[in-house]
């Protein structure tokens, strides 16, 4: 083994450790008392049920994470790399065809073995807890649909990636990171119209009192909105949520019927302001330039690496190739990435809690936010007492706790 090889495998090695730790913290913390926040709203067999979910969902986790870290290092030491390249370069296709027949047939193996998991997780773990309404019918197509995106999107941006660094030498990278974000905000630029409908119903909200609620309230904040939508969410899942598509004047607001359905006008609205203020403190435009800092960053790396001896000798290949050096490079960066992620996962929960307290100033009723966050924890059977390194590791957003003590401090300064 190499120095690579051997860092490679520490990382793996210490992402699965660190994960199963934080994993054990966040299960023996369950105690049985209810925190205060919550006495009279959460009763106490269906608290009890949120931490059978909680351990069924972690149980779960670590069978899943054990298994592909089993199966990606008898695939490694079993020379599976080479045996895959010497039958995709026995086709003999030009380089590019080569490495997207090379790179497909392994996403297909991955995705094969990960349909066990999703199986699992959708028609035991989510419809023993009543979350499930996912017909088998509609999880086939889901699935039939996702594979053909995946191909017709997939497809030409990884044959650029290749050809770029195929034949453009050392601009490679820059043309690749000017290429991959164009593609990815055009994408973005399509989905509300293209891609979401082919997954679920968009009809617009019906005039009433919560439409022209919002409609009101967004003007009061000065946020153009083109219109508001109701998907329906359960189709799949009894879980609940509200999102914003599309950009500039054409944004528009969606929320599952599942949440209409669960939430007053008040606490929709509180939601729905909390969204909002995503916007107003830009901080989707931050995470997006964010983003694409990350990438461009990671590309340069890329290109210095990618044809470096050392990385194609610890996965025992005998020859260089652009998709071999793609691929391995992708688990060299895996370090970086995960410190970036951390990193990344803190800069959001700081935003959540500033959009919290963006709905709670607008709307001058932090309350609402409050009784919609817990209808929300108790409906999801939200773990509310999570281990701080958990959080640390996994959370987007502050523990629910959390963002109830901050809101009741808004409303104590108001
Ligand atoms: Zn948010």
């Amino acid at each position: 083994m190499n120095t690579i090889a051997i860092i490679i495998l520490a990382a793996i090695l210490f992402d699965y450790t660190l994960n199963f730790l934080a994993d054990y913290l966040n299960v023996s913390k369950i105690r049985n008392e209810l925190p205060e926040a919550f006495e009279g709203i959460y009763d106490p067999d269906r608290y009890r049920k949120s931490q059978q979910y909680l351990k069924a969902n972690t149980r779960f986790g670590w069978v899943a994470a054990t298994f592909n870290v089993a199966v990606m290092l008898v695939f490694w030491f079993a020379k599976g790399f080479p045996l895959l390249d010497e039958w995709v370069r026995s086709l003999g296709s030009n380089p590019i065809l080569t490495g997207l027949v090379y790179m497909a047939v392994l996403v297909s193996l991955k995705g094969l073995l990960s349909i066990p998991f999703s199986v699992y997780a959708t028609f035991v773990i989510e419809e023993r807890f009543g979350f499930n309404q996912t017909t088998w019918k509609t999880w086939v197509a889901d699935l039939a649909k996702g594979i053909l995106l995946a191909v017709l999107l997939g497809t030409p941006l990884l044959a650029g990636i290749l050809a770029f660094f195929e034949h453009a030498g050392e601009n490679a990278w820059w043309y690749c990171w000017i290429a991959i974000t164009l593609y990815m905000l055009g994408v973005q630029f399509i989905a509300p119209t293209w891609i979401m409908p082919l997954f679920n119903k968009f009809t617009p909200l019906e005039d009433g009192e919560l439409r022209s609620a919002i409609l009101s309230y967004a003007s009061s904040i000065e946020f153009p909105i083109e219109n508001v939508f109701v998907m329906d969410g359960s189709r799949r899942s009894s879980k609940s949520n509200a999102f914003f598509t599309g950009f500039g004047k054409h944004r528009r607001i969606v929320l599952f019927d599942t949440l209409i359905k669960r939430h007053t006008t008040a606490e929709l609205l509180a939601v729905l302001a909390h969204e909002m203020g995503h916007y107003k403190k830009k901080h989707i435009l931050l995470t997006m330039i964010l983003g694409i800092l990350q990438m461009g960053i990671m590309l340069y790396l890329l290109s210095i690496f990618i044809s470096y001896q050392g990385l194609f000798d610890a996965f025992f290949m005998p020859q260089k190739s652009v998709y071999g050096g793609l691929i391995f490079f992708a688990m060299l960066y895996s370090p970086i990435d995960f410190l970036m992620g951390i990193f990344m996962q803190m800069l959001s929960r700081k935003n959540e809690t500033a959009a919290d307290r963006f709905s709670a100033e607008t709307t001058r009723d932090p309350q609402s936010m409050e009784a919609a966050l817990k209808k929300l924890s108790v409906h999801n059977l939200t773990n509310l007492m999570p281990h701080p390194l958990y959080v640390f590791l996994n959370y987007s957003h502050p523990p629910v706790l959390q963002r109830i003590s901050d809101l009741r401090q808004v409303s104590a300064l108001s």
